[in-house]
């Protein structure tokens, strides 16, 4: 599974790039074998802690993950002979949950909560269990550098590399900052112009963060999953980012249907949030043809076919069905 991790392909979309008469490029993460991006982190994380004797033989990793980062984790715990023992926010989805019963992690639910310092979020419980437990070793992704050097290291050479420096403009989800931050870092010490793009749901304190420098006491709530934070990460710099494009619930919605009506294409919710970011982006600044854009896809549509792409729990979430590309009922 180690050597599977990267090397994801950067793929042409000619539907985009006819639509917003430029070049745009795909990174779809999702061909890792977790199926997203947080694999890298994982792997990452791992292996600092290994080095640094953090992480020995028998032990049992713990994180707290909205899915993602804990599928990587478990199956790289599977392979390397760790336990693994998984805190995930009740918001993450029921395909992730199963994912990880699976692969065979230990799940623990806990409540969707204001992050690190309420007692009760995946955070503070993951914390809390490794204190109790000394064999055990807390990745922390969100504070954990290792996190952002997956992506300075790995995925920022890979996209250079495929694109051969072109690059203008990398869009990218943001939740622990950790993609965004790596990326951020290996374009801008390389290419002073390039657009480092974050998107953010709205009711996400982040935006405000970057553009005020005040920490929102009173965050909004937002169906997006896997970015958007009610807490300012530790593996988040921003002095990296160029801007913030904050994005809705509805927006995300649409930008998904009208991809997957457009290609057939089946984007997972926060790359649906990052094509609802990009159409934000040419209404603000129309795209030169010139332009090379990246559109960073962190993970696949097949994980949230109970959510995003379900008619009755979009009816419920949000009062409306999709029956065909923009229609609403
Ligand atoms: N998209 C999805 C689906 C994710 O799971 C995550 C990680 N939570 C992200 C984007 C954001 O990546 P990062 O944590 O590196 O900011």
């Amino acid at each position: 599974m180690i050597d599977q991790i990267g090397n994801t392909p950067l793929t042409k979309s000619e539907t985009l790039s006819d639509q917003y008469q430029c070049q745009i490029y795909i990174k779809e993460d999702f061909h890792n074998p977790g199926m997203s991006s947080k694999d890298r982190a994982a792997l990452y994380m791992i292996r600092d802690a290994e080095i640094k004797n953090f992480l020995k033989p028998g032990y049992t990793i713990i994180e707290a993950s909205s899915g993602n980062t804990g599928i990587g984790l478990a199956l790289l715990a599977k392979e390397l002979g760790y336990k693994c023992h998984i805190f995930m926010s009740s918001k993450g989805s029921s395909e992730k949950v199963n994912l990880l019963n699976s692969i065979g992690a230990e799940v623990t639910i806990c409540q969707n909560s204001n992050g690190p310092k309420d007692p009760a979020s995946s955070q503070a419980r993951a914390k809390s269990y490794h204190e109790r437990h000394p064999h055990s070793f807390f990745c922390n992704q969100y504070f954990n550098q290792a996190n952002i050097d997956a992506h300075y290291y790995m995925t920022g050479p890979e996209i250079w590399k495929q694109s051969e420096g072109k690059v203008s403009h990398i869009i990218a989800g943001v939740g622990t900052g950790g993609t965004i931050s790596g990326l951020g870092r290996y374009f801008k010490e390389r290419k002073k112009n390039v657009n480092i793009l974050g998107v953010d749901p709205e009711g996400s304190i982040l935006t405000d963060y970057h553009l005020k420098g005040v920490v929102n006491t009173s965050p909004g709530k937002y169906l997006i999953e896997g970015i958007g934070r009610h807490f300012i990460p530790g593996a988040l710099d921003f002095s990296v980012i160029d801007q913030f494009i904050q994005v809705s619930d509805q927006e995300t919605v649409t930008a998904a249907y009208n991809f997957k009506e457009m290609t057939g294409y089946l984007s997972g919710f926060s790359s649906a949030a990052v094509l609802a970011a990009l159409n934000k982006l040419d209404q603000q600044q129309h795209f030169k043809t010139t332009d090379f854009v990246v559109l960073f896809f962190a993970d696949h549509g097949s994980r949230y076919i109970s959510k995003l792409y379900n008619s009755d729990w979009l009816k419920k979430e949000l009062g409306y069905k999709y029956i065909n590309r923009s229609e609403l009922t």
